[in-house]
């Protein structure tokens, strides 16, 4: 297999042995990206001599026997993380030229860790989007079917990794973003429990709702990547203090005894065949290896993407309102007054998305209005967090599809933006109850696009997820490390 295809514990035994060095693996990547970047277009900002420099860095850790657990491994970071001295651009024209002065907290610590940072990654603009078409400046295209979308908001996360272009990623989801790309692109994605990993330096979009994940070839990766970013952080209040397991150890313990429930609400009409078929398969792999399967009923269900788009949006329109052409990135040269020249800024700076987005959050918390829309929400969103208390009373992990269909083609629902928010049906509830919630691949449509099964778990529970995660992908044993659209592309060793 070639290098660039491999896992972070594969490449991390093979550069603790030197049977290749940092150097070389980075130099790999590099020449994956040469031949597949045309047509992927996952890149924002690639950093190929930052990058050397810290590879060379890890090889000399390397020799003398040192080095923390990502040491050597190239890793794409999606553009709304601050990276010092790299430019942040969260997919706008607003933050095109911005250059933070300090590193986002899960930045430091993969730095500390030994990661080699390639670049940042495409995404929709400020995170908002399911297919990654808002971003301002590419859309990054699916590896398994180059005229379909990869997914959003995480896209350029989710498709440099399935690409090869990239060993890992960290992406950001607010209601899928990690998910919903990662189940689109064939690979795996954790949403962590709200407060399990730190935000600090990470561009908000909706703040009780963010989160930041790993996303990667397979769950021993993924397990690997968290244990490096989670845990209490000084900096971010909404971080929890509370110790961090040891995730590795979870991945391999089964599900034996485990009673897995299955929202009916979840695997009703609007699911595609092709992506119910290939769940239900994948619910009796986890039969057969000991688990107990059981319905539960998620009942407020039909009421999360109303409650998920005005809260959203509100916490949006309020961390938004600091981009003012002062303080970042892009400022207008029009304007005689300084409310002329805010008015001019985000008119040129922000996307069409954006602004619809600004537009209903403003007028969701506007007096008048907040009590039918944002405290009606907020409403909702308790009565969504009661449904999973009395579901996991009776199950340990909820199981279902990420995403209703496959992706599809680009430019198919970038008029039509109801139809996309209504496709966030099966991921925004999680995150309005701050759980954590996983994709994990289960099969492919007719077509050959990846389907991924979904887990979502109590608090702090990801150790079950990733025991759940493991053994759909051992027992199904996909294919994934060779995606259709980018076959004979190839790209050195
Ligand atoms: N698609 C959802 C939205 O547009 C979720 C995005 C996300 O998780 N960042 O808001």
């Amino acid at each position: 297999m070639e290098l660039y295809n491999r896992t972070i514990q594969e490449l991390g035994n093979m550069l603790a042995s030197r049977q290749v060095s940092s150097v070389e693996l980075l130099q790999a990547v590099l020449d994956r990206i040469t031949a597949v970047e045309g047509t992927v277009q996952a890149y924002l900002t690639l950093d190929a001599e930052g990058a050397r420099h810290q590879a060379e860095n890890a090889d000399r850790l390397l020799a003398k026997g040192e080095g923390g657990m990502l040491c050597g491994i190239p890793l794409s970071l999606k553009d709304v993380l601050c990276t010092k001295g790299l430019r942040t651009t969260c997919g706008s024209k607003i933050l095109e030229p911005f250059v933070p002065p300090y590193n986002a907290t899960v930045v430091e610590k993969i730095k500390d860790a030994g990661a080699v940072i390639l670049g940042k990654v495409s995404m929709d603009e400020f995170a908002m989007g399911s297919s990654n078409e808002n971003c301002a400046f590419s859309v990054p295209r699916n590896p398994w079917r180059t005229d379909c979308v990869c997914g959003g908001s995480s896209g350029g996360s989710a498709a440099s990794v399935a690409a090869g272009e990239a060993v890992a990623s960290i992406g950001s989801d607010t209601g899928g973003s990690i998910r919903q790309p990662a189940s689109h692109c064939g690979v795996v994605g954790l949403k962590p429990t709200y407060g399990r990993v730190s935000r600090y330096g990470l561009v908000a979009y909706a703040s009780s709702l963010d989160q930041l994940g790993p996303i990667t070839r397979n769950v021993a990766d993924n397990a690997l990547l968290l244990q490096v970013m989670a845990g209490h952080d000084q900096r971010d209040s909404t971080s929890v203090d509370r110790p961090v397991p040891h995730y590795g150890s979870a991945v391999e313990s089964g599900v034996k005894g485990l009673r897995l429930g299955l929202p009916k609400e979840y695997f009703a009409k609007g699911l595609a065949p092709e992506v119910e078929a290939a769940v239900r398969q994948a619910i009796e792999v986890l039969r057969g290896a000991g688990a107990e399967i059981v319905t539960v009923s998620l009942p407020h269900t039909e009421y999360c993407v109303a409650a998920y788009y005005i809260i959203a949006s509100a916490e949006a329109s309020s961390n938004l309102a600091r981009f003012d052409g002062v303080r970042y990135g892009h400022r207008a040269q029009e304007g005689d007054t300084l409310q002329a020249m805010y008015s001019a800024t985000r008119s040129q700076g922000f996307g069409d998305e954006v602004k619809r987005r600004i537009i209903i959050g403003t007028y969701a918390l506007s007096s008048g209005y907040y009590d039918a829309y944002y405290k009606k929400a907020s409403q909702v969103r308790s009565l969504i967090i009661d449904d999973y208390q009395q579901a996991f009373a009776t199950c340990d992990v909820l199981v279902s599809a990420v995403a209703p269909t496959p992706a599809w083609r680009l430019g198919e629902m970038v008029d039509d933006p109801l139809s996309m928010y209504l496709s966030d049906i099966l991921t925004i509830s999680t995150n309005l109850a701050g759980l954590p919630g996983m994709s994990v691949p289960c099969g492919f449509s007719s077509t050959g696009l990846p389907i991924g099964l979904q887990l979502q778990g109590a608090h702090f529970q990801e150790e079950r997820l990733f025991a759940v995660a493991r053994v759909v992908e051992r027992e199904l044993g996909l294919d994934l490390s060779q995606p259709a659209g980018l076959t004979g592309l190839g790209g050195g060793r």
